[in-house]
C-alpha cells in the first residue's frame, strides 16, 4: 500500500474542505484532499445550494412568464414546461462548478484522493476507495465532512415518494401534491420550486412560525407573501409519521387530520456527518448533537486534528464553512486567522429573498441590549417599483447608545445580494449614520438599505 506524507490532509471536499485545501496550498503547504464522491464540491455544489438555485431561477422565470409578464405588457401564449431540459440545465451548472474545483486543485497542486478517509491515529489517515488504498501521514488533519439530512422517527424515507432534498432536486414529473415537512430554508426553497412548476404544496411546521432563527417580523412577512403565491402552511403541526400506501403517501401529525399526497419532502434540518471517520482512534468525543467540539483554533481534543463547517457547532452554511476553513489553515501556518461570527449572513432564496445578518430584534431584547430600529418599505423604492417587485422591506437595528449596526434583516428582490453590504458594515463596526451618509447609486435596491439606516434616526427621505 502506498504511503505518502503531506503538510495538510483535508477530509471532505465541500466548500469548507476545498477552500481550506486551496488556502493551504497558497500558503505553501503540500496538501492532500480526500473525497468519497467522484465530483468535488460537496453537498453545496452537487446536491444543495447550487442545483437548488438553478431550479429556483428556472422555476421563477416560468412563473414570471405565466403570471407576471402581462403586467409588463408582454403577451405570452402557450407557455409550456419542459422539465427534462430544466433538470439538464441544472445538472450542467453543477458539472461546470464541480469541474471548476478540479481545475483549481490542479492549479494549486493539491493531490486528490477518491475514497473515504479514516483517521488511524494522530497524523495518519487511511484512504479506501474503489479498489484503491493509500495511507497518508501528516502533521495536520482537517475534518470537513459536512452534514446529511436529519431523519425523523416515523418518516419512512424511500428515496422516491418520501424523500430528502437530494431527490426533490430531480423529480422526473411535477408532483400533484407535495407535502413538505419543515418550514426552514430547504422546505421553503424547494417548496417554492415545485409550487411554481404547478404542484399543490403544503408545508407542515412544528413551530408556530416559519424560518426559526430569522427575525420574526421578516419571517411573518415572508409567510404572508408565500401564502399569496399559493403555498399552504400548517403551523404547530408536528409530523409523527409519513408512509407510502400503494400509490399515495400518508402524512400524520400530532392531533391533526392525516394528509394524502403523492410526494413528501423531509426537511427538518441536517446532522453532522462523522460516520467511519475513525474518531474513536484519536479519542474525539461528539457533543449531544453529534458535533465535533473544537477550540478557538478549530483544533479538536486530539492534537493536530482540526474540524470546520457543518461538523462543528454554528450555523450549517457553506460560507461559514469556507471562512472557518481559511481561518483554520491560516492559524496553522501563520498563527493568525479570524471569523466574525456576528457578521455571517443567512439567505433563503425564495422569491422575494429573505436575508439576515447580525442580531435579530428578539436576540437583542433577550440580551437586554437597547437598540433603535429603522425600517424602509420597498414600496417607496423606485427600482423595486420599476422591477414590478416591491413586496418587502429592509430593517436596520443599531445600538441605542453607540449607533453601531447590530443587525440587518430584509425581504425583497435580491435581498441575498443586498445583505452583503450590511455584512461589510457590521464587519467594519459601522454605525447606521455611516450607512446613511454613504452615497448609494440611484435607482438601486441598495437605496432602501440607506433609507432604513436613515430611518434609525427618523430621517428617511421617502417615507
Ligand atoms: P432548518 O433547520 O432550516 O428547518 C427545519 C424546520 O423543520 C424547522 O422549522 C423545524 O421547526 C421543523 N421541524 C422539525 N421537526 C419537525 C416535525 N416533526 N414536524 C414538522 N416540522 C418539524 O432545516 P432545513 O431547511 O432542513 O435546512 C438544513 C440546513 O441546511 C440548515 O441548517 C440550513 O442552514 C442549511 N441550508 C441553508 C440554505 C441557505 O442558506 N439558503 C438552504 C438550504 C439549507
Amino acid at each position: 500500500m502506498e504511503t505518502k506524507t503531506y503538510d495538510l490532509i483535508v477530509i471532505g471536499a465541500g466548500p469548507g474542505g476545498y477552500v481550506a485545501a486551496i488556502r493551504g496550498a497558497q500558503l505553501g503547504l503540500s496538501v492532500a484532499c480526500i473525497e468519497k464522491e467522484p465530483a468535488l464540491g460537496g453537498t453545496c455544489l452537487r446536491i444543495g445550494c447550487i442545483p437548488s438555485k438553478a431550479l429556483l431561477e428556472s422555476s421563477h422565470k416560468f412563473s414570471e412568464a405565466r403570471e407576471r409578464f402581462a403586467q409588463h405588457g408582454i403577451r405570452a401564449s402557450s407557455i409550456e414546461l419542459d422539465l427534462p431540459t430544466m433538470l439538464r440545465r441544472k445538472d450542467h451548472v453543477v458539472t461546470t462548478l464541480t469541474k471548476g474545483v478540479d481545475f483549481l486543485f490542479k492549479k494549486n497542486k493539491i493531490t486528490r484522493y477518491t475514497g473515504t478517509g479514516k483517521i488511524l491515529m494522530a497524523g495518519r489517515v487511511l484512504v479506501e476507495g474503489a479498489g484503491e488504498k493509500a495511507e497518508l501521514t501528516g502533521e495536520n488533519i482537517l475534518i470537513a465532512t459536512g452534514s446529511k439530512s436529519a431523519p425523523l422517527p416515523g418518516v419512512e424515507l424511500d428515496g422516491e415518494s418520501i424523500c430528502t432534498s437530494t431527490e426533490a432536486l430531480s423529480f422526473d414529473a411535477v408532483p400533484k401534491h407535495l407535502v413538505v415537512i419543515g418550514a426552514g430554508y430547504i422546505g421553503l426553497e424547494l417548496g417554492s420550486v415545485w409550487k411554481r412548476l404547478g404542484a399543490k404544496v403544503t408545508v407542515l411546521e412544528f413551530l408556530d412560525r416559519i424560518l426559526p432563527g430569522m427575525d420574526t417580523e421578516i419571517a411573518t412577512d415572508a409567510k404572508k407573501i408565500l401564502e399569496k403565491q399559493g403555498i399552504e402552511f400548517r403551523l404547530g403541526a408536528k409530523v409523527t409519521s409519513a408512509r407510502r400506501d400503494k400509490k399515495e403517501c400518508i402524512v400524520e401529525t400530532d392531533g391533526g387530520e392525516a394528509l394524502r399526497c403523492d410526494k413528501v419532502l423531509l426537511a427538518v434540518g441536517r446532522v453532522p456527518y462523522t460516520e467511519g471517520l475513525g474518531l474513536d482512534s484519536v479519542k474525539i468525543e461528539l457533543d449531544k448533537r453529534g458535533r465535533i467540539p473544537v477550540n478557538e483554533n478549530y483544533e479538536t481534543s486530539a492534537k493536530g486534528v482540526f474540524a470546520i463547517g457543518d461538523v462543528i457547532p454554528g450555523p450549517m452554511l457553506a460560507h461559514k464553512a469556507e471562512e472557518e476553513g481559511v481561518a483554520c489553515v491560516e492559524k496553522i501556518v501563520t498563527g493568525f486567522g479570524h471569523v466574525n461570527y456576528d457578521a455571517i449572513p443567512g439567505v433563503a432564496y425564495t422569491h422575494p429573498e429573505i436575508a439576515s445578518v447580525g442580531k435579530t430584534e428578539e436576540q437583542l431584547r433577550e440580551g437586554k441590549v437597547e437598540f433603535r430600529k429603522g425600517v424602509f418599505s420597498l414600496k417607496a423604492n423606485g427600482r423595486a417599483l420599476a422591477l414590478g417587485d416591491a413586496d418587502g422591506k429592509i430593517k436596520v437595528l443599531a445600538d441605542a447608545v453607540t449607533d453601531r449596526i447590530l443587525g440587518v434583516h430584509a425581504i425583497g428582490p435580491h435581498a441575498g445580494d443586498l445583505i452583503n453590504e450590511a455584512a461589510v458594515a457590521i464587519n467594519f463596526g459601522a454605525s447606521s449614520e455611516d450607512l446613511a451618509r454613504t452615497c448609494h447609486a440611484h435607482p438601486t435596491l441598495g437605496e432602501a438599505l440607506k433609507e432604513a439606516a436613515l430611518a434609525v434616526d427618523g430621517r428617511a427621505i421617502h417615507s
